[in-house]
């Protein structure tokens, strides 16, 4: 539920139904628009009056969410979520760039991975210690001792790390060492872990399930704040359609079908979504033209070599031309690549 302050409302008036809802034991948030102040509800709305609300001075009316996602939806906070991530503000008309391999193979590959994405400008560096693999005989992850590594060229080159947790047991491991929690595509339903990462204090990236509609996704997110933590960042990543050429669909309107539904930034993954590493230029490009506040990118010093999704990294030259694209791009759409 939210109440819908009068442009003339006072200080006193807004404190006054602040201080109704939260004596109710329910918490709020407070939207300052130009227009209008928002005040959203969080909690069970039963335990307060609708009519002794709308009775109020300065209370213009008092609405349900139309949505399913409370929280997470623009109704509730018509501003855009700003998120720090390495100085750039998430959300605003700065554009992240995450960067870095699929998984973390070793210390020189990875200092290797992450001095090249510091120098092309890139924001952050990306790499799976705990790797979600289709088949259990593949390269399952360096575990702890890949953590350890992001921890370590995380002290060299200063750049945060984003990387996967996958189970509920390894939530307080994961966060001790990652600046970024990533939620992968297999597991964006997995409600047991978006509980648990709700908890904690750290920034979440929350992936689009392969087969996940907009508004799953969006419920996902739900999860997450309404266990209290408000950093989530959405990620199309590509969804299943009967078109084989390339690994996933990369769904562009998911950008801005997102983006007028909810507060929260969304940003885009063109390795994933396309699997072929020379399809992932031109999509990035799309994604900050269609107006993504950010991209995660797969960078390997030598794909070729690769444990995990080699034909979709970029060398570390192609990254830092799709940089300089990015900031051309990002410029005629009034944004910007710090
Ligand atoms: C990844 O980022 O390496 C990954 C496994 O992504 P997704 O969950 O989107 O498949
Ligand atoms: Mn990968």
């Amino acid at each position: 539920m939210m109440i819908i302050m009068r442009t003339s409302a006072s200080q006193e008036q807004i404190s006054h139904a602040i201080a109704y809802v939260e004596q109710n034991g329910l918490n709020v948030h407070l939207s300052r628009g130009t227009e209008r102040t928002i005040i959203g509800i969080v909690g069970d709305i039963r335990r307060i009056s609708k009519e002794t609300i709308e009775l109020m001075d300065g209370v213009d009316n008092v609405m349900r969410i139309s949505k399913p996602y409370k929280i997470t939806s623009r109704e509730f906070q018509p501003e855009n979520s700003i998120i720090n991530v390495n100085g750039v503000k998430v959300g605003s008309d700065e554009i992240l760039i995450i960067a870095g391999p699929c998984s973390v193979e070793s210390r020189e590959q990875l200092l290797e991975s992450a001095l090249a994405i510091k120098e092309a400008g890139g924001h952050a560096l990306r790499g799976g210690a705990f790797k979600p693999r289709t088949s259990p005989y593949a390269f399952q992850g360096m575990g702890e001792a890949g953590l350890e590594l992001l921890a370590e060229v995380r002290e060299i080159t200063g750049l945060p790390i984003v990387t996967e947790v996958m189970a509920t047991e390894q939530v307080d491991l994961v966060a001790k060492y990652a600046d970024v929690l990533q939620i992968g595509a297999r597991n964006m339903q997995n409600f047991n872990l978006l509980h648990a990462v709700g908890k904690t204090d750290r920034v979440i990236l929350l992936k689009r399930g392969m087969s996940a509609t907009a508004e799953e996704l969006l419920m996902a997110a739900e999860y997450v704040l309404s266990n209290g933590n408000r950093r989530v960042i959405l990620c199309e990543r590509g969804i299943r359609t009967f078109e084989t050429a390339t690994r996933n669909t990369t769904d562009i309107n998911a950008i801005p079908v997102l983006q007028a539904q909810t507060h929260l930034p969304v940003i885009l993954d063109p390795s994933h979504s396309t699997g072929k590493w020379e399809y992932v230029l031109p999509i990035a490009r799309a994604a900050i033209a269609a107006g993504a506040d950010g991209l995660i990118v797969e960078v390997h010093p030598h794909p070729e070599e690769a444990v995990s999704d080699g034909a979709q990294s970029l060398k570390p030259e192609k990254f830092a031309q799709m940089v300089r694209q990015i900031r051309a791009v990002a410029e005629a759409v009034e944004r910007k690549v710090k």
